[in-house]
């Protein structure tokens, strides 16, 4: 029988909304509602993760029992679960949106496992909230696929994020206008349960500053260092200095890995960002093909390309400067928010030169590296190079005769290849030229660079098949997926076909190269 350890320590510190239930409804001076999932026809387990269920110290046969799928379908609770809804707002593409909320999010409780440490259960799609507004509550199954693959996919690449537990199937239909173009359809649902020691956004803090409630903000504040920051300590306005240069430092991180495994988050709105630096909603996200700073994958996004993947660190800077302006209540003056913005651009530009050294196979990165690295960039660009085949192929190039030979199946068209070859010889003998004066061997070299530069990446199609095959029946594909994104810097030999680039029926496909926000 599953059996948890709960310590709930948000729904015990912190100020509860008195009414209960989904009724719709803006609350005040609460930071979330007591809410309950609501059941679904038929819950059925397609996929869980053995590592974070090992995390959770699930067992694996506490897995394969239609009680665990009850439990994490929404259809019933372990002792010691109190779920809720969080309230929060957000900056929305740039612009304040309000009270927003937890609007299919149920968290179930706080886990403290056998070492000790904290995580927070947190059901999607498990139905309405108080926060839900117009939408249901409800999360389709390819959303809910993408969800759970990518929340593993990144951890295995050591990006920091949210994690999965499980995707449950629900028995039930979910009507949506994929395309916002008046064509609603009726989709299988699904419920992620996702896993983190937190999950407070920047929007948590940004709703009661924007109602002038410094008494809720700065609750929310001591109560957030003392339970997700307790390696800082001090008191009053250092404290909190402190803290918010730490959440800076680990937002630049976060993004700076992004930027070396070439993930767009799609979405970068101020309540999906994570006080704990963590990546966190995966909604219209995508994976870069050819490199290319420009490509979202995020249709609504489309015009403006807002949340483009060359502008997630400005991005992530400005949202900062959201943050900080609702903390701003809680400091005399400006210097301590502005000290902490200055440690995100010191931090991203020092985890930007790891990322130049660490793909480029180099022991440091040197000024010249940069310039290096921004004239490849272009020439990817121009020439249309899978990102991922071109830098894993770069560990394969010998310093002494460089040639395209290793990187031939990165390029994506034989026209602008030829063209740019050239250019490309030019830049492999600069390359090689650096590499001389690098003092690792090339076996130490490539060992670096293979640790950097992954093999496999959750490409947009690959995802994309798995969701067509759960869709007809089979949840094999995810199984798959999951598999090979558990070792995404490994050969894996026989799993070739998972590293191939996008092939030419998914370059302009639903679901591969275009997302919508309805999910
Ligand atoms: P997102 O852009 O996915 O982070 O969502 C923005 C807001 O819309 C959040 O408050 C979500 O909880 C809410 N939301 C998105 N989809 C739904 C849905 N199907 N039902 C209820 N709320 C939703
Ligand atoms: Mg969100």
């Amino acid at each position: 029988m599953l059996k948890l350890r709960f310590d709930n320590a948000f729904v015990r510190e912190l100020p509860v909304d008195p009414e209960r239930g989904a009724r719709l409804r803006q609350v005040d001076g609460a930071l979330y509602s007591l809410v309950e999932p609501t059941p679904v026809a038929a819950p059925r387990l397609l996929a869980y993760s053995a590592e974070t269920a090992s995390l959770l110290g699930i067992r694996r046969t506490d897995i394969a029992t239609l009680a665990f799928a009850r439990v994490f379908g929404g259809n019933a609770l372990l002792p010691g679960m109190q779920p809720f809804a969080a309230n929060y707002g957000g900056h929305q593409f740039g612009h304040w949106a309000g009270q927003l909320g937890d609007g299919r999010a149920i968290s179930l409780g706080e886990v403290i496992n056998a070492a000790g440490e904290r995580w927070e259960l947190q059901l999607k799609g498990a139905g309405p909230t108080p926060y839900s507004r117009s939408a249901d509550g409800r999360a389709v199954l390819r959303s809910s696929v993408r969800e759970f693959l990518c929340s593993e996919a990144m951890h295995h690449l050591g990006v920091p994020t949210t994690r999965a537990l499980s995707l449950i199937a629900t028995g039930e239909e979910v009507w949506r206008d994929m395309f916002y173009d008046g064509h609603a359809a009726p989709e299988p649902g699904a419920i992620v349960c996702r896993v983190a020691p937190s999950f407070i956004r920047f929007g948590n803090f940004e709703l009661p500053a924007s109602r002038g409630d410094t008494a809720l903000l700065r609750q929310l504040v001591d109560f957030t260092i003392r339970r997700d920051f307790p390696e800082l300590d001090g008191q009053g306005e250092a404290l909190y200095g402190e803290w918010f240069a730490q959440v800076c430092e680990r937002t630049a991180r976060m993004v700076a890995q992004w930027m070396r495994v070439g993930f767009v988050h799609g979405v970068m709105n101020t309540d999906n960002m994570s006080i704990l630096g963590l990546t966190i909603d995966y909604g219209p996200y995508g994976w870069i093909d050819n490199f290319d700073l420009d490509w979202t994958p995020n249709t609504t996004d489309a015009q403006r390309r807002r949340y483009r993947f060359g502008q997630q660190p400005d991005v992530a800077w400005w949202n900062l400067s959201r943050l900080a302006g609702a903390l701003a209540p809680l400091f005399d003056g400006v210097d301590a928010l502005q000290a902490g913005l200055d440690r995100y651009a010191a931090a991203y530009a020092a985890a930007d030169r790891a990322n130049i050294a660490a793909k480029l196979g180099l022991v440091e990165c040197r000024d010249d590296d940069a310039a290096l690295m921004q004239s490849l960039h272009a020439l990817l660009t121009r020439a249309e190079v899978d990102m991922t085949l071109w830098f894993r192929g770069l560990g394969d190039v010998d310093p002494q005769a460089p040639t395209l030979a290793s990187l031939e199946a990165a390029f994506y068209d034989d026209a602008k290849r030829r063209e740019a070859e050239p250019d490309f010889n030019d830049w492999l003998a600069r390359y090689a030229a650096r590499l001389a004066s690098d003092p690792q061997t090339a076996a130490q070299r490539r060992q670096r660079m293979h640790a950097a530069n992954p093999r496999y990446v959750l490409r947009n199609y690959l995802v994309q098949n798995a969701i067509d095959r759960a869709q007809a029946g089979d949840a094999g594909g995810i199984h798959e997926l999951l598999e090979v994104m558990r070792h995404p810097y490994d050969e894996q030999p026989g799993r070739e076909a998972f590293a191939q680039k996008r092939p030419d029926w998914a370059r302009h496909k639903a679901g591969c190269s275009m997302l919508s926000c309805s999910s």
